[in-house]
């Protein structure tokens, strides 16, 4: 496969778009316009394969609305879902958004159980106002399966790059 199409999921203000963004660029970007959906694409080479990275990133207003799911999970080979690491509704978002693309993705034509997804939890430099500590994110992330990752799209790097790499490695096998 060398297409692989991702979704981003998550609170409005947890930080997807300067995860994102951060990925592809290597850069923060402070404040970000999300009053629309975007979608990015970016060329990568990832253990010596060419691919196509295409990243939906929805629009914080169709992420509250019914529809959610309805168009990512249908696309999507894997996700990435982002919560706030000082913001507790954040992570029952995120605890919600993951029970539902379990249950989208077993109706779904795709009928996979096991979907490729990363657990998120993002603004680790705000530690000083933890909400969520680091061992609630692992324990969701392995009741659901899926990778786990803290980050800090303020501050670093690399390990949203490994994320990414670790999530698209296990769309390219799956
Ligand atoms: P989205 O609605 O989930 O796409 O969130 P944004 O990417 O628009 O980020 C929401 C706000 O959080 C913005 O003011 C960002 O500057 C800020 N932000 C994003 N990531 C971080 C981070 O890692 N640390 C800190 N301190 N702020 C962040």
């Amino acid at each position: 496969m060398n297409d692989i199409k991702l979704a981003l999921l998550g609170s409005e203000g947890a930080g997807k778009s300067a995860v994102l963004v951060r990925f592809l660029t290597k850069r923060f970007i402070g404040e970000y316009a999300s009053n629309a959906n975007s979608l990015y694409r970016k060329r990568l080479s990832i253990d010596g394969r060419q691919l196509n990275l295409e990243v939906f990133d929805p629009c914080s207003q169709m992420e509250e609305s019914r529809c959610i799911l309805e168009e990512p999970v249908e696309w999507a080979d894997g996700f990435v879902v982002v919560y706030n690491i000082s913001d507790r509704t954040s992570f029952l978002n995120a605890k919600n958004i993951l029970r539902q693309i379990r249950e989208a993705r077993t109706e779904s034509c795709k009928g996979e159980l096991e979907v490729p997804i990363c657990l998120v939890g993002n603004k680790q430099d705000l530690c000083h106002a933890r909400q969520v500590c680091e061992e609630e994110g692992r324990s969701l992330a392995q009741e659901n399966k899926c990778h786990f990752q803290e980050v800090s799209a303020a501050e670093n790097y690399q390990e949203i790059a490994n994320l990414f790499t670790k999530l698209i490695r296990h769309v390219m096998e799956h």
